[in-house]
């Protein structure tokens, strides 16, 4: 199934069980920049929240916020009883400490999987791994590469999909041309998030290849475009737009689900 409609089935069922409920799920959007993309993606995230029935708050902060201001309002925010998720979109002013901020977030809120701590998985790798076992990707035994190794999705993205019993390999920056090309001869499921347009860009692949394209790479022109170059002759390919980004915005939705149902109980 392609992912629009994956996408799509899955909030409306999101929606029906979020209908059932007394309360609405709380996301709190915590913001501390004026940056475009930054309110975009915030846009984004409203905007999937109300569609599913969730009611999301935008806290918009002054960039010149202290450090200590914004840890004690999340202090607030983590015992506030109403809120289920805080997310605090980045990046943060350079004034403020990123790694202190993400710690701070009780982990049972913390909804983007940013706190080590944190009980849920960061939304890009979840939002894939789901979609993989959607279309019964076989992955257990099966030879995983993940290209590039941040915190966000390379080595989250490699615990996934080692815990579902994959063979796992990380390439990255350090790599070398001819290790790459061995390494992505011999994978059956490729996830590539380097952020380099058409980084992968020669049928050197498996025919039955799963290739799952996280990179977002914008144009002077506005184009957006992958790290995989479009239509290799592969099983499944990602593509972007319309691919992993929709994945990790519906696996925000399931996670504050998660955690609504969580402090339910
Ligand atoms: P990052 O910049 O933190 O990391 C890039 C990684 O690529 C590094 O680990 C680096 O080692 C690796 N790399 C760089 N050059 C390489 C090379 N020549 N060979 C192999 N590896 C190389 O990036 P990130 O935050 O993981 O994001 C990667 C891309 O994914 C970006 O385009 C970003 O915009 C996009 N992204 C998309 C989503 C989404 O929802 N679709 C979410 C997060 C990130």
């Amino acid at each position: 199934m392609d992912i629009k409609t994956y996408v799509a089935l899955r909030k409306e069922a999101l929606r029906d069980e979020i209908h059932k409920q007394d309360k609405k799920p709380v996301l709190l959007i915590i913001q501390v920049n004026d940056d475009f993309a930054s309110a975009k993606y915030i846009a984004g995230k409203m905007k999937d929240a109300a569609e599913v029935g969730m009611d999301a708050r935008h806290l918009k902060l002054p960039t010149q916020t202290s450090e200590e201001f914004l840890l004690a309002e999340i202090a607030a925010f983590n015992a506030d009883q109403f809120i289920d998720g805080i997310i605090v979109q980045l990046p943060l002013p350079k004034h403020i400490s990123e790694d202190k901020v993400k710690a701070a977030i009780d982990p049972r809120k913390d909804v983007d999987g940013f706190n080590p701590l944190s009980q849920y998985v960061a939304c890009t790798p979840l939002g894939i791994i789901n979609y993989l076992k959607h279309e019964n990707v076989l992955i257990r035994g099966k030879n995983a590469l993940v290209v590039g190794r941040s915190n966000i999705v390379g080595k989250p993205m490699a615990a996934l999909l080692l815990k579902e019993d994959a063979n796992v390999t990380i390439v990255h920056s350090r790599t070398t041309k001819d290790d790459l090309d061995f390494y992505l001869r011999h994978a059956d499921i490729i996830v590539v998030a380097v952020g380099i347009k058409h980084f992968i860009n020669k049928q050197q692949l498996k025919n039955d290849a799963v290739l799952v394209d996280v990179g977002i790479n914008r144009g002077e022109d506005g184009t957006v475009t992958g790290d995989i170059k479009p239509g290799l002759n592969v099983k499944l390919q990602t593509p972007v737009p319309g691919g992993v980004g929709l994945l990790t915005r519906l696996a925000l939705l399931e996670n504050v689900w998660t955690a609504f149902k969580e402090r339910k109980k």
